[in-house]
């Protein structure tokens, strides 16, 4: 689950990571008033309008402006609530922008150069740490500091059995050219942001940039996180968060229905049981030149009930040109299934998509049968192969 950089801020705040402090906004006047509550708390006569989006590259696309001055905060609030943001990483068609963060500019002159930094926390796979990427090229995109100058970027592993060490703060700090007071700031404030990382149970931290202020404060001016799905159970203030808003409506509403569904790019829509299978079922698809539409895993019970909410959800993406199902009978009879598909085919009405369909397991060959003799426009096999060889027949 992704969340708003005002809500990451505040998960960041409540585990001790310093941050640039603001306040979130639906309207130009509430802007007026929350800045106005800024002030109050922390002296600041200058403000940074940040959009909400979930979406990186705001900044690029006009989403971060500077209101220089109570007097200019409504007008910059009411420029960026209401647009449709368009980053490097929204569609061309971006994204509305429901709420703004108002917050303290942090760029102010001082004793020394501001400085951005990159860091972020994240799951190193190969490894199976967690690990502590870092760059002193921070603002811009990693991306492209990992293509050009990938020497400017640090790693710092974790072993899960001790933990992050004191010593690895320090190495930090270090390695990003800080002295004094920011040296010190920054094994506080890496430390606190490792610690926030893992008992938030988030899978990504990114924070570009982290700011060394001209008076070497270490804050968090950005905040993108994601907390992993699988531990909202033990989360619920962070599962009050979600903005679905922000979320693929068909992603949504599969959820609600208790279906594990991503949307992807291409043209061949999956309905699969179990997420290995889902993943060479995929894997498949490409094989017979055909690009995944999604990835749907309808779980252990492929009853009636679940295949026809699946088929529904399917077929909501129009890029969608044929279906292929793909289960395995292995506790439900793939007989049943087959009743269930075509139940689910004659309530719907229409389908205009040739559907394959390949079971296998407990009474496949019944199963083809009951299909075979439905009359619909679907074609049933057995075989994982004769799958591919259809789905590139009706592609064709
Ligand atoms: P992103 O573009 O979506 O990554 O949004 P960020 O939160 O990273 O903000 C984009 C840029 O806005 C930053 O890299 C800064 O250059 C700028 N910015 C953010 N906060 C302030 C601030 O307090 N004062 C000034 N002058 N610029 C800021
Ligand atoms: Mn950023």
């Amino acid at each position: 689950m992704n969340l708003h950089e005002y809500q990451g801020k505040e998960i960041l705040n409540s585990f001790g990571v310093e941050i640039q402090r603001g306040y979130v906004a639906q309207t130009p006047k509430e802007a007026v008033e929350v800045a106005k509550k800024l002030t109050e708390e922390t002296g600041t006569s200058w403000y940074v309008i940040k959009a909400q989006v979930h979406a990186g590259g705001r900044g690029k696309g006009g989403g971060v402006k500077l209101a220089k001055g109570i007097d200019h905060v409504e007008e910059v609030a009411g420029q960026i609530i209401g647009m449709d943001l368009v980053t490097p990483q929204t569609s061309a068609a971006g994204k509305h922008v429901n709420q703004v963060l108002v917050a303290e500019d942090v760029y102010y002159p001082g004793e020394s150069e501001t400085s951005e930094i990159y860091m972020s926390v994240l799951l190193n796979r190969a490894t199976g740490k967690n690990m502590i990427m870092y760059s002193t090229e921070g603002g811009m995109d990693i991306e492209t500091v990992a293509e050009k100058t990938p020497h400017l970027i640090f790693t710092e592993e974790v072993d899960p059995a001790v933990g992050f060490m004191p010593f690895q703060a320090r190495r930090v700090a270090f390695n990003l050219g800080l002295e004094g007071k920011a040296f010190k700031e920054m094994t506080k404030f890496v430390t606190a942001l490792y610690t926030a990382y893992d008992k938030s149970d988030s899978s990504l931290f990114e924070i570009n940039p982290v700011l060394k202020t001209s008076d070497n404060r270490i804050i968090a001016v950005d905040a993108k996180v994601t907390i992993d799905d699988n531990s909202l159970f033990r989360h619920k203030d962070y599962e009050a968060m979600r903005d679905i808003r922000e979320e693929n409506a068909t992603e949504v509403e599969a959820r609600a229905k208790g279906l594990s569904y991503v949307n992807l790019d291409g043209n061949v829509g999956c309905m699969v049981n179990g997420a290995g299978l889902a993943m060479a079922t995929m894997d498949l698809i490409k094989q017979a030149g055909g690009e995944p539409a999604n990835f749907l895993d309808v779980g252990g019970t492929a009853d009636a009930e679940r295949v026809e909410a699946a088929f529904k959800l399917i077929l909501k993406d129009p890029k969608v040109k044929a279906i292929l199902v793909n289960i395995f009978g292995g506790i439900v009879r793939c007989d049943r299934v087959a009743q269930g598909i075509v139940d689910a085919y004659k309530n719907i009405g229409t389908i205009n998509v040739p559907i394959i369909v390949r079971l296998q397991g407990t009474n496949a060959d019944i199963a083809k049968e009951l299909i075979d003799k439905s009359g619909l426009n679907v074609h049933s096999v057995i075989q994982f192969q004769e799958a591919a060889d259809k789905v590139q027949e009706v592609l064709a």
